[in-house]
């Protein structure tokens, strides 16, 4: 490709899930798109965590935008596989057609304003995004995938919602300072924003000392909170699940925190999350994200192509005919 964007990608997902000794059947198959400034990588994540990971496409010098989304799936030929996709916000709005940014309306399902929050909590009746038309609340392309492919990860939208309750908080509050000292290595700008990862997040649900300081409208919602991420984004959905949600907009409503993108999917489109987003976990996401990122220090500025071959290779390293697969492996790659 042109200056610095480099592709590196699989040209025959079939032969290399025959090399790595497993039926490719893309209804048990998500794809995973993990995109930044740095890279963009694309892999297959099996549904429930089952299987390893397999890297299918790994991008250097790109855009995050809609040109490289649209030569992405092309280049893996994503119309004849169809499998779900899983990202973050930003990849869902891109591949939705959505406007990238501070649009006015950023559902794809839609045309929820965010900037109305008189409307926000309230039965307002949001109009459906049946048919979308370029120009028309905030679409800006035509979708790349229909939306019914679209999986919003769990652990994002744990992330969402705990970044709200936080930032709800008031500054001055015995809660809100405790923070300080139950996270001494993060950054007084990481805590105001309400930024915590995963582990950081289970470490606060269990700390009752900081549940103990919260008010009772606030207690309430962190209570809320901790039941939906338990509940309902958890390994296994609750049968009360609906109600476990309402009650944790209910709660957001009286404490007065903004409703993010986030809030809204489980405000408005509940019905829209799979009964197994379990087995959507980001377990194997995530451990793919350190996987690679160890390999990719090694390959710093060489062959994209060897180093998917690589980690692929050392999925079934442990297999007999390594030599063989080595080889079927890197027949599977190409580079753009
Ligand atoms: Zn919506």
């Amino acid at each position: 490709m042109d200056g610095t964007k480099r592709i590196a990608y699989c040209n025959d997902i079939d032969g290399l899930f025959f090399a790595l000794g497993y039926p490719h059947i893309p209804s048990e198959w998500r794809l995973f798109i993990d995109s930044s400034t740095q890279s963009l990588k694309g892999v297959l994540l099996h549904i429930g965590n089952e299987q390893p990971s397999v890297p299918i496409v790994y991008g250097t010098g790109l855009k995050e935008d809609f040109d490289t989304m649209k030569l992405i799936l092309e280049l893996v030929n994503y119309e004849l596989h169809a499998w779900s996709i899983c990202c973050g916000l930003k990849v869902v709005a891109i591949l939705t057609g959505v406007k990238q940014g501070f649009s006015k309306h950023q559902c794809f399902m839609c045309n929820w304003e965010g900037r109305k929050r008189e409307l926000h909590y309230t039965d307002h009746k949001w109009k459906s995004r049946v048919i979308y038309q370029i120009g028309v609340d905030s679409i800006d392309h035509l979708p790349l995938v229909p939306a019914s492919k679209i999986i919003l990860l769990p652990l994002h939208i744990e992330l969402g919602l705990v970044k709200n309750f936080i930032r709800a908080l008031p500054k001055d509050s015995d809660a809100f300072k405790s923070l300080k000292s139950i996270f001494p290595k993060l950054t007084a700008a990481k805590i105001d924003a309400g930024v915590f990862n995963g582990p950081q997040i289970r470490k606060l649900t269990e700390n009752s000392a900081f549940s103990g300081m919260l008010t009772p409208v606030e207690r309430r919602a962190w209570d809320a909170t901790k039941k939906v991420i338990e509940d309902f984004l958890g390994n296994k959905r609750a049968d009360n699940y609906q109600n476990v949600v309402s009650e944790m907009i209910a709660a957001y409503k009286e404490m007065k925190v903004n409703m993010s993108l986030k809030i809204h999917f489980l405000h408005n489109h509940l019905d829209y999350f799979p009964k197994n987003l379990g087995d959507f976990s980001d377990e194997h996401g995530e451990r793919f994200h350190q996987d690679i990122a160890t390999i990719e220090q090694r390959y710093k500025g060489k062959s994209s192509c060897n180093m998917l071959s690589e980690y692929c290779w050392s999925i079934c390293r442990d297999t007999t005919q390594e030599q063989h697969k080595r080889r079927c492996l890197r027949s599977t790659f190409s580079n753009v």
